[in-house]
């Protein structure tokens, strides 16, 4: 499919960069501190104010700019629920972890909501709910069995939205009901990037950039982490690079993958055109398998539209290529919209699909968000930063998760995301669309 460009286009740049003030100088690198915070995104920077907030003196490095991993390319969905259901958790980690994990949503989605304003961070924070539209009947039947957990479970505000009245929401005769989180937000999710780091900036914590950690070795009760910008002594250690760690953190490399998810922007529309398309002008996400997840920019001028266009690596053309085609099939209206925007970011994907907070070898971590981490990133990194200073506010469900190998990602690199690309395109896709009922082109 060919596609139209706007004027501005700019190919690989998350549309969200385009709001930020030039960034702040670097922080000198200290050569010695009591907590040193490895990955200055969402995850890294909450991990340093918490442990600021116990006393300690705190450094945060990131091998990029702070904020050069998901945290300023994501959708900007701002919500906590659990991606799996009571039964499948139950399945995995016991009905009282199951328990607790629901019991922590909502709480978790408050404790993010209070950060944003106690740090008086402004990032178009907006309550605009999310819906999880049905793709297949038996989907939305699945949803109806998750409302009733969800009550039962947590005190999480849970809606079923029937057909008849999801034209209220979005136009299109795709879905077949959907799911409302009527609490859930949405956020600019590089502007309150940029306000979590201005908040650990103030408390005089340094965040030095271009510094990544290439080896971690531990004598006695000390670590010494050689960065690419020197040496540099903690007593503790947090790792916050979910879907961007590398060497020499292997462990973690064997138990979180890079799973890349993609994005476009339109041109500015008119705006009769959004209010026709997306009337409830919510946060928007699909319950196919490669699911698409949409919404309205917070200027309410264009579409953010995201998803899967590919498990591998896929350049900015080509995936913007995809996007459109999925984008025009759920709204044929669109058909001729330029775009301004493509870009990618890599989630951090468990093979629980769950996060995990925890120790390896002495060293805190919070991550394997699983694409799911505008508010448990910065929830579970509080939650290592003060596992990490012994402070009773480290207590999570999520330390009851597990972040475990699979015999599928024998190595360092995820190869076998190959063979689930081509899996999920050309059996799980098709599956899919039949029993989505007719009327869904490939
Ligand atoms: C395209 C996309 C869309 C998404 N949409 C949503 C959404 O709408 N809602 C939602 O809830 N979640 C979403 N997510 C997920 C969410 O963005 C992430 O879960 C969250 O940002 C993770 O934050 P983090 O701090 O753990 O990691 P990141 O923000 O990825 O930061 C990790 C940092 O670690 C650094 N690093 C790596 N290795 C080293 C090293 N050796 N030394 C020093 N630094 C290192 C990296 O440079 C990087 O800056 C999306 C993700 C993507 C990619």
């Amino acid at each position: 499919m060919r596609i139209e460009w706007a004027p501005e286009a700019d190919l690989g740049t998350p549309y969200w960069w385009s709001a930020l003030d030039a960034s702040e100088p670097s922080d000198p690198l200290p050569e010695t501190c009591d907590l040193l915070v490895i990955g200055a995104g969402y995850a890294g920077l909450s991990a340093a104010l918490a442990a600021q907030d116990c006393g300690a003196r705190v450094v945060v490095v990131d091998a990029g700019e702070p904020g050069f991993g998901a945290s300023t390319r994501n959708g900007g969905m701002f919500g906590a629920h659990p991606r799996l259901g009571w039964a499948t958790l139950k399945a995995q980690f016991g009905a009282e972890v199951a328990d607790g994990l629901f019991a922590e949503a909502q709480p978790a989605l408050d404790w993010a909501k209070n950060l944003i304003a106690r740090e008086a961070i402004t990032c178009d924070l907006q309550q605009t709910g999310r819906i999880q539209l049905a793709y297949t009947p038996a989907h939305f039947a699945t949803q109806k069995a998750m409302v009733r957990t969800i009550r039962e479970k947590s005190t999480v505000d849970a809606q079923i939205v029937e057909r008849a009245d999801l034209g209220q929401e979005i136009a299109t005769r795709l879905y077949h009901g959907g799911l409302l989180f009527p609490a859930h937000c949405a956020i600019h999710p590089a502007k309150f990037h940029q306000g979590l780091l201005r908040a650990v900036r103030q408390r005089g914590v340094p965040v030095v950039g271009q510094a990544g950690v290439r080896a971690l070795e531990q004598s006695g009760n000390q670590y010494a982490a050689q960065t690419a910008k020197g040496l540099i002594r903690a007593q503790k250690v947090v790792l916050a690079t979910n879907g961007y760690t590398t060497q020499p953190f292997r462990w973690h490399m064997a138990r979180v993958f890079p799973l890349p998810s993609y994005i476009i922007a339109t041109e500015e529309l008119p705006s009769n055109l959004i209010g026709h398309i997306a009337p409830g002008r919510r946060m928007m996400v699909e319950t196919r398998a490669r699911h698409s997840y949409f919404r309205i920019s917070p200027d309410g001028r264009r579409v953010i539209f995201g998803g899967r266009a590919s498990m591998a690596e896929m350049g900015p053309e080509r995936a913007a290529a995809q996007l459109y085609k999925i984008m025009l099939g759920i709204w044929p209206e669109l058909e001729g919209t330029r775009l301004s925007h493509s870009w990618r970011g890599n989630t951090g994907y468990s093979f629980s699909h769950m996060p995990h907070v925890g120790q390896a070898d002495g060293v805190h971590y919070a991550m394997g968000f699983s694409g799911s981490g505008t508010v448990m990133a910065p929830w579970l990194g509080a939650k290592a930063g003060y596992q990490a200073m012994g402070d009773a506010r480290g207590a999570t469900a999520y330390s009851a998760t597990r972040l475990e190998r699979s015999w599928l990602h024998p190595l360092e690199r995820p190869h076998f995301l190959r063979a689930a690309n081509l899996w999920y395109r050309q059996v799980v896709d098709r599956v899919e669309r039949w029993q989505a009922g007719p009327g869904r082109d490939g």
